[in-house]
């Protein structure tokens, strides 16, 4: 099968609310009126973010997953996206799971494939989605006061138990395993709660990298620091939860590890004024999506992770780092 075959039969669909979509030399948005584009690249590269045993279909899913997890902390809108995809060969059935785990999440969000680039290398996924914000109210890594609450979505630490798991470091019980794994495997971006955040959250950003690394992004954007509250954090990782590790399976310290610095997590962590801690609770009832207050955010710059008595916690937790 030639390139322009494969292009055809796996990725060319219709487009419905692009003005052009694949098979011509550039594709067309045409963001509303009083709209910024908001636009994010990732790349998925084989034997760095995923194994060449990975399911395609779960594998079409995150390539997505990753990047729509950029709009959502912008509070952007996907509208399309890009897709440059490197082959070793052509294998259709992996093409046909792969697509169909990518359109699966695009068809969920109304993210249209647009065009993109097919060549023959080694696997790796590149994929670029365009989103729409109203003009000025993107949300920023930039926007932290001193005072305002520090808020994340969902769970933590998950994804990188199912690594570690993988990698033969941690062993926990098929089913804690099950659930970790579809957190690595599928995360599932939280874009309806970035558009819910808009006017409410005083900055944001997708923990892909770890909190206490992610969170950091925003400190250092802000020109502020803060304060966390460790207790809170280790009832973050979804797995805690099973009675396995309640009763000591997992030491505090790493589950304290995963949370703070798992990374993958593709939750969001965002900031906003203690003044508005009601609205922060309705806009994720608004979409089913639970929120846990973690900490605040303080003049002194740095992190302090501090224990349920107050007492301040030593200990280093790196985010990951594809160069260290
Ligand atoms: P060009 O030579 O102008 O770069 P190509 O021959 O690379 O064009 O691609 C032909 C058309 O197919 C273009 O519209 C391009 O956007 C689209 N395309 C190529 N690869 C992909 C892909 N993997 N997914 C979606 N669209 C693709
Ligand atoms: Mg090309």
């Amino acid at each position: 099968m030639g390139e322009f075959e494969l292009i055809d039969r796996y990725f060319k669909r219709p487009v419905t609310r692009s003005p052009l979509g694949i098979g011509d030399d550039c594709a067309l948005l045409a963001p509303a009126p009083g709209m910024q584009l908001a636009v994010s690249t990732d790349m998925l590269v084989e034997g760095r973010h995923f194994l060449s045993t990975v399911d395609p279909f779960a594998l079409g899913h995150k390539a997505l997953a990753v990047n729509l997890s950029d709009l959502a902390a912008c509070g952007a809108k996907p509208l399309a996206f890009s897709l440059a995809l490197s082959l070793p060969r052509v294998d259709e059935s992996w093409l046909d799971a792969f697509s169909r785990g990518l359109f699966a999440l695009a068809d969920a969000h109304g993210c249209e494939l647009v065009g993109g680039d097919t060549t023959q290398g080694p696997l790796n996924i590149c994929i670029t989605v365009f989103g729409e914000v109203p003009t000025g109210q993107a949300l920023l890594r930039s926007g932290a006061r001193d005072g305002d609450d520090i808020h994340v979505s969902g769970s933590l630490g998950d994804a990188r138990l199912a690594l570690e798991v993988f990698r033969g470091r941690l062993s926990v019980p098929g089913e804690v395993f099950e659930a970790a794994r579809q957190r690595l495997e599928q995360p599932q971006p939280r874009v309806a709660l970035g558009l819910a955040l808009r006017g409410i959250a005083s900055s944001a950003i997708d923990v892909s990298d770890g909190l206490l690394g992610d969170l950091g992004h925003i400190l250092q954007q802000s020109g502020v620091g803060a304060r966390i509250d460790s207790q809170t954090a280790l009832g973050l990782l979804a797995a805690g939860e099973a009675g396995a590790m309640a009763s000591g399976l997992l030491a505090q310290e790493t589950r304290l590890e995963l949370v703070l610095a798992g990374g993958d997590d593709y939750e969001l962590l965002f900031t906003a004024p203690a003044s508005i801690r009601a609205n922060v609770q309705a806009a994720a009832s608004a979409c089913a999506t639970p929120v846990t207050r973690i900490g605040r955010i303080e003049r002194e710059t740095g992190v302090r992770l501090v224990r349920a008595d107050g007492t301040l916690m030593q200990g280093r937790y790196p985010s990951f780092d594809h160069f260290k």
